[in-house]
């Protein structure tokens, strides 16, 4: 869904929302710069955001060395592009859960500053974690299961193979592919612990 470019108000203070553009996402964020520090996110921006390359430089700067005010987050709130009531939902990100007021009519996203901030303070460790437990599969697993391959493929070319080489070469590459996926999440648990 394109960015929406029209003026919008804080749904949480009523303040008018700064655009703040996000080079890496390619896209305008509404971030309420003068009033509580809240962000507006049109129909799936958040999801640019949740994945590996969540580069929120644009927005750290904006959002650095303001005083903002708090609010009340119980409070009921409506949809600043559709007018739509907005719903409460918690999302889980990592080990934290972020509390986001959701527009099912547009399909938007309030969250408040403190919730921000909380996710940066979480997250970054923890992606780190994953981010080297994912590497360490990708590059060791795979260079493995490659040197299996050739060697299967090589095995096979031979002319006097017998069905019961075949089938020892085949059992032998099951253990070791067996092998290799326990030591896979062996890895990632070790990883994520
Ligand atoms: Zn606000
Ligand atoms: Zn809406």
């Amino acid at each position: 869904m394109a960015d929406n470019m029209e003026e919008i108000y804080c749904p949480a203070c009523g303040k008018k929302m700064e655009k703040v553009f996000m080079d890496k996402q390619n896209l305008y964020l509404d971030v309420c710069l003068n009033g509580c520090g809240g962000i507006y996110f049109d129909n799936r921006e958040f999801y640019k955001f949740d994945e590996e390359s969540e580069d929120i430089t644009p927005l750290v700067k904006a959002l650095e060395n303001k005083e903002f005010k708090e609010n009340d987050e119980t409070a009921q709130r409506f949809c600043p592009v559709c007018g739509m009531k907005m719903v409460k939902n918690v999302m889980k990100s990592a080990e934290i859960n972020i509390e986001v007021d959701d527009c099912y009519s547009c399909g938007g996203k309030f969250i408040d500053n403190k919730e921000l901030q909380a996710i940066r303070n979480q997250y970054p460790t923890e992606k780190e974690r994953v981010e080297a437990a994912l590497k360490d599969v990708y590059i060791n697993i795979g260079e493995e299961l490659q040197k299996i391959q050739l060697e299967h493929d090589e095995h096979m070319k031979r002319p006097s193979l017998t069905m019961r080489a075949i089938k020892y070469n085949l059992k032998k590459n099951d253990d070791r592919l067996n092998d290799i996926t326990q030591k896979t999440i062996d890895n990632i648990n070790k990883n994520l612990e």
